[in-house]
């Protein structure tokens, strides 16, 4: 349901347009609010008093999906977005097999549908002139599927995907689809509870109430609490669009690795793919965009699959180069009452891994979980709602863990800048050359399918020895002597690419 305010909620609104701090919860405004609303069905709360159970700022990945969720439990939900044109995004186009299974316990895998989605089978890693093929693994036989098949991640324009997931939240009958642009929270002065937020609709005031403000607003997040970590952002993503061109292995994303930065491709419709050129700041290429083209025309495309040349030739030439910036933001806990900041603007990772949907979608089924009614039947219990959120900060760590620590540390490798890291990356690739569990379980821990940090801690430091053994057999045995004291280097190297992440990751 797309929703307007109605002139009725603007008289009520107008009492606080020059009061936006509400001294305490129960203001007259809020008294008012909450006797009315307690008397009508959630669709009417909302349209006469724009009073709701829940705020959500942001219909995205994150917003949208949780606005759904918790509106099947029979919450209301104002879900408010600045924009509800078709996003134009050169983000979130490749989701995971574990991110198409939250999707389906969410009930949404509908939305995956008549997009021109493509199913994703796995990754294949070009380095140099060779080439390893990465499926996801079938999942461990059981007695009610003794033959499992294997997962597939699905690929797609990511505007159209959101446009499925809106159209769904706009059917549900406790949701208010609303366009307009958040300003800021409106929050109590004394205890710095969130009440409500303030926002901008077609440049007039307005306010929403609710006792839970949920805030998915993406990576450039207005609203993140002033305490949390900083965002960091150590590269940006270069896209184009290819036309028709033809893959090595269709239906793989596909990652290029040489003396240039990584660069991933996957198909994202029938006929298009993206393609997507990391390039590090500081990068002498990095000034503009022209010399980022000039980096893709001499240092990529030579080295691209001979297959994909002439389009990736062709794109160059005529496309649009569009860049976003590759960050990183550990999650902090929430300790502001009344707010949840989730999604993007809550926790962030290098794309390389393609993660963060999986992520925000599994977040969805966590924190719907957590909210349940069963668990708190009632939103204006703050301090309950407080408890779960501590527990949700905590939980969501089961996931998360994996896919976070996973996507920093292959980036240091696959963007390797120095002797040792490459040292690591060309164990790497020998290591996927080994086949059997040798990939499949980094690619179900890159799948979001194996939620076990121990696995992936195991493989890494595999990882790491069967470069070092690489190293070994590289040189003569006359240089055993300096051979030793590198490989020392090559295992504190691996300890220094991943305990810093692993560390933040558990960090409270
Ligand atoms: C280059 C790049 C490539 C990526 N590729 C992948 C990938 O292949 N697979 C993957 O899983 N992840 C990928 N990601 C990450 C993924 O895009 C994000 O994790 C995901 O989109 C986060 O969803 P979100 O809902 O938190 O934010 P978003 O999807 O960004 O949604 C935020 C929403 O909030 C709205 N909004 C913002 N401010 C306001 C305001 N003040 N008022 C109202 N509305 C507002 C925005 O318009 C937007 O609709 C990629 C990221 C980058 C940078």
């Amino acid at each position: 349901m797309f929703w307007t305010a109605s002139s009725r909620s603007y008289a009520i609104l107008g009492a606080i347009d020059h009061r936006p701090i509400l001294q305490t919860t129960s203001s007259p405004l809020q008294s008012f609010v909450m006797s009315a609303a307690q008397t009508e069905p959630a669709e009417s709360q909302c349209a006469n008093h724009r009073h709701a159970d829940v705020i959500v700022v942001g219909a995205g990945i994150f917003g949208t999906a949780i606005a759904i969720a918790l509106a099947r439990q029979n919450r209301s939900v104002f879900l408010l977005e600045r924009s509800l044109k078709e996003p134009d995004r050169i983000v979130g186009e490749l989701l995971q097999p574990g991110g198409v299974k939250a999707l389906e316990r969410l009930g949404l895998e509908s939305c995956l549908d008549d997009i021109d989605s493509i199913s994703v089978r796995g990754y294949e890693v070009h380095y140099h002139d060779q080439a390893v093929n990465i499926p996801y693994p079938a999942d461990t036989p059981s007695e009610r599927t003794p033959h499992p098949q294997r997962p597939e991640g699905r690929s797609f324009h990511h505007g159209r995907f959101v446009r499925k997931l809106r159209e769904a939240a706009a059917k549900e009958p406790n949701i208010q689809l609303v366009e307009t642009l958040v300003t800021s929270l409106v929050t109590t002065e004394d205890t710095n509870q969130v009440l409500g937020v303030k926002s901008s609709t077609k440049g007039a005031l307005d306010y929403f109430f609710a006792p839970l403000s949920i805030v998915a607003d993406g990576y450039n997040s207005q609203f993140r609490d002033k305490a949390s970590r900083k965002v960091e952002s150590r590269s940006k993503f270069w896209a184009l669009e290819l036309q028709d061109a033809v893959l090595p292995s269709p239906g793989f994303g596909h990652v290029l690795l040489g003396d240039f930065s990584p660069v991933l491709l996957y198909q994202i419709g029938s006929r298009e793919t993206r393609a997507l050129f990391n390039v590090p700041e500081g990068h002498e290429y990095a000034k503009s965009t022209q010399s980022v083209k000039r980096y893709i025309e001499n240092e990529v495309l030579p080295n691209a699959p001979a297959s994909i040349q002439p389009s990736l030739a062709a794109s160059l030439e005529k496309g649009r180069l569009r860049c976003m910036p590759n960050s990183f933001l550990p999650a902090s806990k929430n300790r502001t009452p009344g707010v949840l900041v989730a999604g993007d603007a809550l926790n962030m990772r290098h794309p390389l891994t393609g993660g963060g949907m999986t992520v925000a979608l599994n977040d969805v089924v966590l924190l719907s979980e957590l909210l349940h009614p069963s668990q708190i039947p009632d939103l204006d219990d703050v301090a309950r709602v407080l408890q779960q959120l501590n527990i949700f900060h905590w939980r969501r760590k089961r996931h998360t863990f994996v896919i976070n620590v996973l996507a920093q540390a292959l980036y240091s490798l696959f963007a390797a800048d120095g002797y040792y890291l490459s040292v690591l990356r060309q164990g790497c690739f020998e290591y996927f050359n080994r086949g059997g569990v040798c990939i499949d379980a980094p690619a179900s821990l890159l799948g979001g399918l194996a939620k076990k940090p121990l696995l992936l801690v195991y493989h890494f430091f595999v990882v790491a020895f069967c470069s070092i053994w690489h190293l070994v057999l590289s040189r003569p045995l006359v240089l055993l002597p300096l051979t030793l004291v590198d490989s020392v280097v090559v295992l504190i190297m691996a300890c220094w690419v991943l305990f810093p992440y692993i560390f933040m990751e558990l960090a409270g």
